[in-house]
């Protein structure tokens, strides 16, 4: 039986940036995928994921994200290739609403550059954009886009490249920890090592059923619709945005690499599903809800639908990560939760990873993300 230091447990964006840093540390690593090296049933597919500063979630997330900024500008160039594509990004919501005021507070913490337009002013400089008047909108020049499934292939190319084994289309059906060791089980057989990392997005609590009600997926719908005027939605002309409208939130890209404008809406239908049955061909009730809001907002890109595609996200109660060791097993830490934010920080969420395996603590504060705060709720 073949004895590693860790194993991770799922190769999508988190667990493929984990692999990555175990590996390059010269940890004897294993990285098992029930799916393909790349694949469209988790949360980590769709060409695009938007990456910004000025967080509106809550402004604890920014020394992270300068870190992932970092890690993901190291990447490119271990890879040699363009992972990253600046576009700057607009916070755009009510004054008072959550978006504006959350970008606005984090960007005053933190001194990021940034300035503040209203409905009329965005159009000028970014004529795409239809808001009303009297939106409070954060431009913040940082903001952009990764690509997802490469970012993916780079870190696992990179794991390889110190060693990392990887096996892909071999489920891990179950796992037992003590004594400093764990043992998982796959159809094929069991693996030892002395660490386990668990990357499982919308599979979380089926590998730890103490997260059954922490971290819940919810499907959800993306649209890529044909511009009218694609020179408004090009890359260079269309900032990201996350928008706050009486409809809801959402988010969205400029065109790139499928020619239509890119955008989703933040908990969609508020399906909360199981990953296993989960119905993944797109709806005509979740084509019109995303197109009535283009036909509102962006009407220059709301022409003819060019592409449909479900996702997953996994939600924990406060929307927040959870990065932590597993409340029973030490050897055992959890990397779950997203709630649909996490892409931009999987390179940093590889390194805290990598640290919680390695040395029991990560060097980046990540008091915040810990499994204790659903204590007094539970
Ligand atoms: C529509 C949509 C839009 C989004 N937009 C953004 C955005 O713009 N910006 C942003 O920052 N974030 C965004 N997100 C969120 C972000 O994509 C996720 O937070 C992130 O991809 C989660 O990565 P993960 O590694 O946790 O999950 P995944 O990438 O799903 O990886 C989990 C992996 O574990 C594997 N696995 C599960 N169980 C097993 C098992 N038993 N054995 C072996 N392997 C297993 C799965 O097959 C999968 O490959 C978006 C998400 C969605 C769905």
């Amino acid at each position: 039986m073949p004895a590693y230091d860790a194993i991770v447990l799922g190769l999508g964006g988190m667990g493929s940036a984990t692999l990555f840093h175990l590996a390059r540390r010269g940890l004897r690593v294993l990285g098992l995928e029930r799916f393909d090296l790349v694949h469209e049933y988790g949360s980590s597919h769709g060409l695009t994921r938007i990456i910004r500063l000025a967080y509106w979630e809550h402004p604890t997330y920014v020394a992270l994200l300068r870190r992932s900024y970092e890690l993901w500008r190291e990447l490119e160039s271990l890879a040699g290739e363009r992972l990253l594509h600046i576009t700057g990004s607009v916070d755009a919501g009510p004054e008072g609403g959550a978006i504006f005021e959350g970008a606005l507070r984090s960007s005053e913490l933190h001194g990021l550059a940034h300035e503040v337009l209203d409905g009329d002013e965005l159009h000028r400089r970014f004529p795409g954009y239809r808001l009303p008047r009297q939106i409070r909108c954060l431009y913040q020049p940082d903001g952009g886009f990764l690509l997802p499934e490469r970012c993916d292939v780079a870190h696992i190319e990179q794991a390889l490249a110190h060693g990392a084994e990887v096996r892909c289309r071999e489920p891990v059906t179950g796992w037992e920890a003590s004594g400093g060791r764990v043992r998982v089980r796959t159809p094929r057989g069991s693996y030892e090592a002395g660490r386990l990392v668990i990357c499982a997005g919308p599979w979380a609590s089926k590998l730890i059923p103490e997260l059954d009600r922490l971290a819940v997926p919810e499907r959800q719908v993306l649209a890529w619709l044909q511009p009218s005027r694609p020179e408004h939605f090009r890359l260079g002309a269309f900032p990201v945005f996350n928008l706050e409208v009486e409809e809801g939130r959402y988010y969205g890209f400029p065109s790139f690499l499928i020619p239509g404008f890119k955008f989703g809406k933040y908990h969609h239908r508020q399906e909360a599903v199981d990953p296993d049955t989960v119905n993944r061909e797109p709806e005509p009730a979740d084509e019109e809800l995303l197109r009535s809001f283009a036909r509102r907002y962006f009407p220059d890109g709301a022409g003819a639908t060019l592409m449909l595609k479900t996702c997953l996200f996994t939600n924990t109660p406060d929307r927040h990560f959870i990065l932590d060791h597993h409340p029973a097993h030490p050897e055992v830490t959890v990397a779950a939760g997203f709630s649909g934010h996490g892409y931009k920080f999987c390179s940093v969420v590889g390194e805290v990873m990598a640290d919680l395996a390695q040395e029991g603590r990560a060097r980046h504060d990540i008091e915040f993300f810990r499994l204790r705060r659903f204590a007094a709720a539970q």
